[in-house]
């Protein structure tokens, strides 16, 4: 048995980045636990996008703050991030749309956010190969982005390293001994940490963790599918979205995007050719100069999402089990500021940001849900 300040389970960007903050302020005696390598979940499979462009308050203040810190990790993490502000381009096909999307312009402008609405040929200037022939607008945030999941999970895990601070890979948590109303332990399939605080950021794994501990998680894991072309001259900086599609370029010169097939919950992660086909067909409609570009990879991920695409965050009606999860295909964007306000409120007790309060597991009971728009894919 060995005893722990803190156990966090899952080593994907969440719980690395709770540990990272945690670490950076002083506590030492951390366990991150996880039943495969770092970075084998989601944050492993993802689109790489960083955006502010939401349409709740929530999401806007948090990732307000979160590309701030995502400018910090780039020159204070031991390794490059590869974060990039190329900007985000939603390319909007009617004046609905786009009347819907101005709304959603002024919220982020509120905030600090600069967003603002475009026409078609100000999207053509600022990505001349599009086809805006049937775009009546776009919504266009410069200071948008993306960065790369391997180095950002490497970047951690060696800054966790300089900390002491220890990673358990390919230890699988299969129990969590409750007491009195309080967490008093975490069972793997090798050991027994003894504790009174436990951070679930397990993503696909978190709902399951939860109910080991007599907690019900409102979550759904759904399959999205990607892709990787092979690499060429970099010409494309920012993020286009366009419906349920969306791909950008990485800084090693691939087009890495996806799109969405509409399916039911699953936890299968079997890649289809019926997604290759929808995201080749919507690809080449927004950008007709990729039809000789050639696919190197695709695989699938979930999203883990809850019901008004919202994180979970904080405390639970167990003492000393947390949750940070539910990020419902936002999750790697919200890496930072999930670890720094989860780090906060176990030292602190309080959420750093006041928004924060709104996305409590509690919320689900009080029925008092706050529903995402922008939600892509
Ligand atoms: C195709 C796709 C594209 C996406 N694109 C974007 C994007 O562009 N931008 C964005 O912000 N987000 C995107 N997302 C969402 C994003 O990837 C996730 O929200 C984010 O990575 C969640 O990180 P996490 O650390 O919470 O979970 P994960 O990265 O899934 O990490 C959870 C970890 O917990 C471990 N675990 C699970 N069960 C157990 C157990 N019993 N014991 C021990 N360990 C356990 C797992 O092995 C895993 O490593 C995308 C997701 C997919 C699938």
């Amino acid at each position: 048995m060995k005893s722990k300040d803190v156990v966090i389970i899952g080593a994907g960007i969440t719980g690395l980045s709770v540990a990272y903050y945690l670490s950076r302020n002083g506590v030492r005696n951390i366990a991150v636990i996880d039943k495969s390598f770092p970075g084998s979940g989601s944050t492993g499979r993802c689109g790489t996008g960083i955006r502010q462009q939401f349409t709740t308050r929530e999401h806007i203040v948090l990732m307000r703050e979160s590309v701030k810190l995502w400018r910090e990790w780039e020159t204070s993490l031991p390794l490059s991030v590869h974060f990039r502000q190329g900007g985000y381009l939603w390319l909007l096909e009617t004046e609905k749309e786009v009347s819907n999307f101005e709304k959603y312009v002024k919220l982020q402008n509120l905030f600090g956010v600069e967003s603002r609405i475009i026409d078609k040929y100000e999207a053509k200037q600022i990505v001349p190969d599009l086809d805006i022939e049937s775009i009546a607008g776009a919504s266009w945030c410069p200071t948008d982005g993306n960065a790369y999941p391997f180095d950002t999970v490497e970047a951690l895990k060696l800054a966790l390293k300089n900390y002491g601070t220890e990673i358990n890979a390919f230890e699988e948590v299969v129990g969590i001994e409750t007491r009195g109303g309080a967490v008093k332990s975490v069972i793997t399939n090798k050991e027994t940490y003894s504790t009174n605080l436990v951070i679930d950021a397990a993503g696909f794994g978190a709902r399951k963790i939860a109910k080991m501990a007599g907690i019900d998680l409102p979550l759904k894991l759904y399959r999205h599918q990607i892709a990787v072309s092979e690499p060429v001259k970099v010409f494309l900086e920012p993020m286009i979205v366009k419906g349920e599609l969306y791909f950008t370029q990485t800084y090693r010169g691939r087009i890495i995007g996806g799109t969405d097939l509409n399916e039911p919950e699953t936890e299968s992660l079997q890649s289809t050719e019926r997604f290759l086909e929808k995201y080749a067909t919507e690809l080449l409609s927004v950008m007709p100069v990729l039809s000789s570009l050639n696919v190197m990879r695709q695989w699938a991920g979930f999203y883990v999402v809850s019901p008004d695409h919202h994180p979970i965050l904080g405390g639970t009606p167990v003492s000393g089990f947390l949750v940070a999860t539910g990020f419902s295909g936002h999750g790697f964007m919200l890496g930072p500021v999930i670890g720094k306000l989860m780090a906060m409120y176990v030292l602190h007790g309080i959420m750093y940001l006041p928004e924060a309060n709104n996305l409590g597991l509690d919320r689900f009971k009080k029925g008092k849900l706050i529903e995402e728009k922008a939600v892509i894919g």
